[in-house]
């Protein structure tokens, strides 16, 4: 792929970059490899002090990152706002927080008698340089989320981000150059996706982490696994959306929009199977396919815009062949199944919903990465349940009822990293996000994301 900007509303390429060359890359992981042996020695309110200038900064930015994100991949422009000032959230929560969550940890005093010690306590220190492998659809969210922690814990960060949002990437280095952290700490590498084993071999990377595509995190959990070096993993997914007997229809069919078409369809969190109990399935239908019918598709720097484009052209053609293939099969299209007639330059396609699902169709178990939802009908929880858990994915799951055994029933048996009753799955810098199955291993965010790049040393005095 080539590094560069491609508005996907229109189609046209507004900005190209060169690849850094061999050298250039080996400048900068030797300037990585120096940054961290000064780094590491600093303390949490030194770090904290430098990561709360960067939320400033990037609180100035919201109106012009924003602008540049959508201008790369396409999300409307309130949604890139709203991003930005998530990002601002998520540095504040990790300055004002990393220090406690990495305390050191006293072992059970019966413990610390039985193993000999005198004393004995758990230390986190950081594991050094961490390559982050980044995807473009929420191009600052999940960069920051593994920025802010990585660099609280005393590791520093290199970014190999998608190719398509080079400007944003770039932005990123900038900020936390200007926040004062110094030379080395947080780099973009202007790369490839070829260029990334190379980068992970390097004795002086000490781990990764990868957000994107399973073939994606499988070469690099590949590459790292030779190396002996600790990946995260976070993954696709296809959450599925339980409705189930007795549930607040209303609520549930608005948030289910939200849910299903956030950012242009394309989040990995999005929920993508409606899986709706018999008794309020068409109470539901109506309402879920009025809402999708209701969005506005159109210019995503347009302020009224709910849908934009796709970011690429190759991923419309993606989700165009998962809706024919399904179609060919027998699904019953409720709305949308093409691209908006009014649009014709740029990477549209329309809010659809599909039903008359079966296992023979591909949507029923590969991602669908755009704004197009499945719709089930199901006769009782079980059933739901076990709809839900046949997706090789286990991202997120969202369940809505109003019984208290039944939210039991779902937290016990859905197999996901996450069960958000009664609303959407969101991420938050204090809960931890992540997922099972293929939807990759490890977690993000709160106490769990930052203690992954961490060496948990164990210390014990005789
Ligand atoms: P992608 O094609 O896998 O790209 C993600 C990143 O991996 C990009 O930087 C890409 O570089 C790089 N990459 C691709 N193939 C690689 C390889 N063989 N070796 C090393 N690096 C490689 O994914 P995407 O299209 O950007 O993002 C969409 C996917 O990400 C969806 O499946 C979505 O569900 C998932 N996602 C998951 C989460 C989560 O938290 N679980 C969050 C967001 C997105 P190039 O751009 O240069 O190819």
């Amino acid at each position: 792929m080539p590094i560069a900007t491609v508005n996907p509303a229109t189609g046209e390429t507004t900005k190209t970059f060169d690849a850094l060359t061999p050298d250039e890359v080996e400048r900068r992981l030797a300037a990585a490899d120096d940054a961290y042996r000064q780094y590491r020695l600093t303390g949490f309110h030194h770090r904290a002090h430098l990561l709360e200038r960067a939320a400033d900064l990037l609180e100035e930015d919201i109106d012009p990152v924003a602008r540049t994100m959508t201008l790369e991949m396409g999300k409307p422009v309130k949604a890139a706002r709203a991003e930005a000032a998530k990002c601002v959230k998520a540095m504040r929560w990790y300055a004002a927080h990393a220090e406690a969550l990495l305390a050191d940890e006293e072992p059970a005093r019966a413990d610390v008698e039985d193993s000999g010690a005198t004393r004995a306590r758990v230390h986190y220190r950081p594991i050094g340089v961490v390559l982050a492998v980044m995807p473009w659809n929420f191009p600052l969210w999940q960069v920051v989320r593994f920025a802010a922690p990585a660099l609280m814990a005393g590791n520093v960060g290199l970014l190999k981000h998608a190719s398509n949002v080079p400007q944003t990437a770039l932005y990123l280095e900038e900020l936390f150059r200007r926040a004062g952290f110094p030379e080395g700490c947080f780099q973009t590498l202007l790369v490839g996706s070829a260029a990334v084993e190379g980068i992970l071999r390097d004795p002086r990377v000490a781990a990764a982490t990868l957000t994107g595509s399973e073939p994606a995190g499988r070469a690099v959990a590949s590459v790292a696994g030779d190396e002996v070096k600790k990946t995260v993993l976070e993954l696709g997914g296809s959450d599925p959306y339980l409705v189930l007997s007795g549930a607040e229809v209303d609520r549930a069919a608005a948030t289910a929009v939200t849910a299903r078409v956030q950012n242009n369809g394309q989040s990995c969190i999005a929920a993508k199977r409606f899986i709706v109990h018999t008794d309020v399935h068409d109470a539901f239908r109506e309402r879920f396919v009025a809402g999708m019918r209701e969005l506005t598709v159109g210019d995503p720097m347009s302020e009224d815009t709910d849908v934009g484009p796709l970011a690429s052209e190759q991923g419309r053609k993606d989700l165009e062949e998962l809706v024919d293939d399904a179609v060919a099969k027998g699904a019953t299209v409720l709305c949308g199944g093409r691209r908006p007639e009014r649009l014709d330059s740029g990477w549209y396609y329309e809010p659809t919903v599909l039903t008359d699902i079966t296992e023979a169709m591909r949507i029923h178990r590969e991602e669908a990465f755009g704004p197009v939802a499945t719709l089930y009908r199901v006769d009782s929880l079980d059933e739901a349940l076990t709809l839900a858990n046949d997706s090789p994915f286990g991202l997120s799951s969202n369940v809505w009822t109003r019984d208290e055994d039944e939210m039991a029933r779902c937290v016990r048996d859905l197999q996901a990293g996450g069960v958000f009753i009664n609303g959407m799955t969101a991420s938050h810098p204090g809960l931890p996000f992540g997922g099972a199955k293929r939807s990759g291993y490890g977690r993000e965010l709160a106490g769990h994301g930052i203690r992954e790049f961490c060496n948990p040393t164990t210390v014990w005095y005789g």
